[in-house]
């Protein structure tokens, strides 16, 4: 793994040991015959695409999926060669380019089928996966009057369809209605396709949630995001206990200026802190560019073991913070993860900001150094601002 240089005092601790354990942990609890597809969508939410790519490829899983044919050329470029599934929705005239990259595409309109294909040839046939909507409300087909049009479009020189699969909409939640009224419709599309359809097809339709909390249901493979990262994917199921996922990022930065100050003195743009006592005060050089939002202006950093109150606007490049006590320059400040007692969690950070723990790792912006780490090792960097 490569290792690049960067000249910044703020990075993300990525321990893909983590995300192997939260592999073996998923795996413990599905059927033998139940693979993994690994989701490393948006940059792996935020850790290192292709870093988490390898290490859950070494953990066990069967291929990868993303949202965008840009990711997945990205992991073909960088030597993965296990299977990838793209589920979004890609423009019909890229579609040869995935085939010569080996790409699954996610197809679930007629018309597409038809303009890809013109792009197509039987020497390098197009794999497909149909997306079928049954409540999620995004894409795919939602009747078996369309599943009839996309079939009958099908050109089996130019496309292979290997997969069919759904996306469930309230997995997450305690409440399981819902959820069993889209795997009834799944159900009958699925019987309706086996009328018509003779060849193999893979069948995937769980994610985090859906995988963790129904196991015995999910068929030939899962999706697995958010879990692999070690954090749950809502509140409710986190509650449920059903198996003990290990957070792989953390997102560290160091004290670059401390000083005193008497009661009385303002921090920050807009001079809206001020200082009632004798305080001491802390620069730190991660801000807004770098993912940390204004709203997170009054929540706390972990210095020493203790949680200390960012005060003050949030700059774009730096924060600063209220001390306990004088501090040296290069005193180690934790954002995200542990220091001795305390703890900042995502899904604590995400509380504040009044949205899921999903949108704290995505939003830890480019700027940010990823170092790798592998059983308590550094074993590579990635510096996004170069
Ligand atoms: C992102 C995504 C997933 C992964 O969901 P998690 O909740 O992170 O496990 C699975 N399937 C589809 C279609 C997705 O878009």
């Amino acid at each position: 793994m490569s290792v690049e240089t960067y000249y910044r005092d703020s990075w993300a601790e990525i321990d893909l040991s983590r995300i192997q354990h939260n592999i073996y942990e998923l795996k413990q609890t599905l059927p033998e015959q139940t693979g993994i597809y690994a989701v490393v969508k948006a940059n792996a939410y935020g850790h290192g695409d292709i870093q988490v790519a390898k290490a859950a490829e070494a953990a066990g899983v069967k291929g990868f999926a993303v949202a965008l044919l840009d990711e997945a050329i990205r992991l073909r470029e960088e030597g993965i060669k296990a299977p990838i599934l793209v589920m979004g929705w890609v423009r019909p005239e890229d579609a040869a380019i995935a085939a010569r990259e080996k790409i699954s595409l996610t197809a679930f309109q007629p018309e597409w089928i038809e303009e890809a294909g013109q792009s197509l040839s039987p020497t390098c046939p197009l794999s497909i996966h149909m997306k079928w909507d049954t409540g999620m409300g995004r894409i795919g087909i939602r009747t078996v009057k369309e599943m009839d049009e996309l079939l009958t479009a099908l050109d089996t020189s130019l496309y292979t369809l290997d997969g069919v699969f759904t996306h469930f909409a309230t997995a997450d939640e305690e409440d399981a209605t819902y959820f069993h009224e889209q795997q009834e419709r799944f159900d009958l599309l699925l019987s309706a396709f086996q009328e018509r359809w003779s060849g193999d097809v893979e069948i995937h339709t769980g994610n985090s949630a859906t995988a963790m909390r129904f196991p015995e249901t999910m068929n030939h493979y899962v999706r697995f995001g958010i879990g692999m990262y070690g954090l749950y994917p809502s509140p409710d199921v986190k509650a449920m206990d059903i198996m003990p996922l290990e957070p792989a990022l953390s997102l560290h930065s160091k004290l670059i200026h401390v000083k005193q100050l008497p009661k009385g003195e303002a921090i920050s743009y807009g001079a809206t802190y001020v200082t009632s006592d004798e305080e001491w005060i802390g620069t730190v050089p991660l801000g807004y560019a770098d993912g940390w939002k204004r709203s997170l202006q009054g929540t706390d950093v972990l210095v020493n073991g203790k949680r200390c109150p960012i005060v003050g606007k949030v700059c774009m490049d730096q924060i600063m913070i209220r001390l306990d006590q004088q501090y040296p320059i290069g005193t180690h400040v934790t954002f995200i993860g542990r220091q001795e007692e305390e703890e900042i969690t995502s899904d604590e950070i995400a509380a504040h900001l009044d949205t899921i723990n999903y949108e704290v790792t995505c939003m830890i912006s480019y700027r940010v150094p990823r170092v790798f780490v592998q059983d308590g090792k550094t074993i590579g960097s990635q510096n996004g601002a170069r």
